[in-house]
């Protein structure tokens, strides 16, 4: 069965949400027909249970994709891509922080405007300041680094054609970065406004730490920029050394003062840290190499379920 949407949500800790959600997505007017495509993503809590509750009588059809483990939310949200059948996808937070409605707002703006892709932006972000701080940091390197549109912002609320779908899914590494993988494949990406509601169950489900692994995927995995930084970092401290290792030499014979201690521990702490960082860089590279080659799992499906919805088309 086709539909002309699918909507991808991933699932963490979404067990007091994640009723209300599907009932506000099953109650969308979407011309063509829409399904739901939920992503379990092994958050601690009962979401599964209360989803397969859902699925005894789903009000939309949904396809339930249970993770074998946490993989977190890119991971899941590529797993879900694997199951899409709609002209369009749509992916969200199961947390009713994109309110239902605009989901309609998207897909209008990606049809009438023939865009591949159309990214959601917020007026004003509900998120906790060290979130807010996380995305920003995140856009500003994804500006540099993906060849992003100046001034789009990357948001989890997407809606991509489903030629974009397909595309991404073609990644099959361990590194899923789905915006990063987006930018590679399209540049008709367009934008538009929506609501954002201050999260009303729980906490952002991202720490520090996953914060900066995920900035860590979008930094070395779409690009080689750290490696050329190091090259030319290398090349100026190599400089700084030759100048160094002049003023040494002139010194000698100018001061006649015999050459310290100090400056040979600060030269050497100097520049073996510069080699420390660069090796840093380029092993870096070389583990990600490393578990891609050995075929680490991007995702791992336990199994999938399928409700046909009782008010489907
Ligand atoms: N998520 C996930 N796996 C994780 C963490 C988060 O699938 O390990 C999902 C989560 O269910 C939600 C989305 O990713 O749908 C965004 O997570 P959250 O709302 O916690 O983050 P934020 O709104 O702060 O970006
Ligand atoms: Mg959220």
């Amino acid at each position: 069965m086709k539909y002309a949407l699918s909507i991808v949500v991933p699932m963490y800790n979404s067990a007091a949400s994640i009723g209300r959600l599907v009932e506000a997505l099953a109650a969308l007017p979407v011309e063509g027909g829409h399904e739901l495509i939920l992503v379990n993503d092994c958050g601690p809590d009962n979401t599964l249970e209360v989803v397969e509750r859902i699925l005894a009588a789903p009000p939309l059809p949904i396809t339930l994709v249970k993770l074998a483990r946490n993989f977190g939310e890119h991971n899941a949200v590529m797993a879900g891509l694997h199951h899409i059948s709609g002209d369009y996808v749509i992916t969200m937070d199961d947390d009713l922080q994109n309110p239902p409605t605009e989901v309609l707002k998207l897909l209008r703006h990606a049809r009438e405007h023939g865009h591949e892709v159309v990214y959601s932006y917020y007026d004003e972000k509900q998120h906790e300041a060290w979130r807010n701080f996380g995305s920003w940091l995140t856009n500003s390197v994804a500006d540099v680094l993906l060849d992003k549109p100046r001034g789009l912002y990357l948001s989890s609320f997407r809606c991509m054609s489903a030629f974009v779908a397909r595309e991404v899914c073609r990644y099959d590494g361990p590194f899923a970065y789905v915006d990063g993988l987006i930018l590679q494949v399209t540049q008709n990406i367009g934008r538009v406004l929506v609501a954002h509601d201050a999260r009303g169950e729980g906490h952002s489900g991202y720490t520090v730490r996953r914060l900066v692994r995920l900035w860590l995927n979008m930094f070395m995995n779409f690009s080689v920029m750290p490696l050329r930084a190091a090259t030319v970092f290398g090349f100026a401290m190599a400089g700084a050394g030759f100048v160094w290792t002049l003023g040494v030499v002139i010194e000698h014979f100018v001061a006649q003062t015999p050459l310290g201690w100090g400056s040979l521990m600060a030269a050497l702490l100097t520049f073996s840290g510069a080699q420390l960082i660069m090796l840093g860089v380029v092993g870096e590279y070389l583990g990600r190499l490393f578990l891609t080659a050995n075929k680490r799992p991007q995702f791992v499906v336990r199994e999938v379920v399928r409700g046909q919805g009782v008010r489907s088309p």
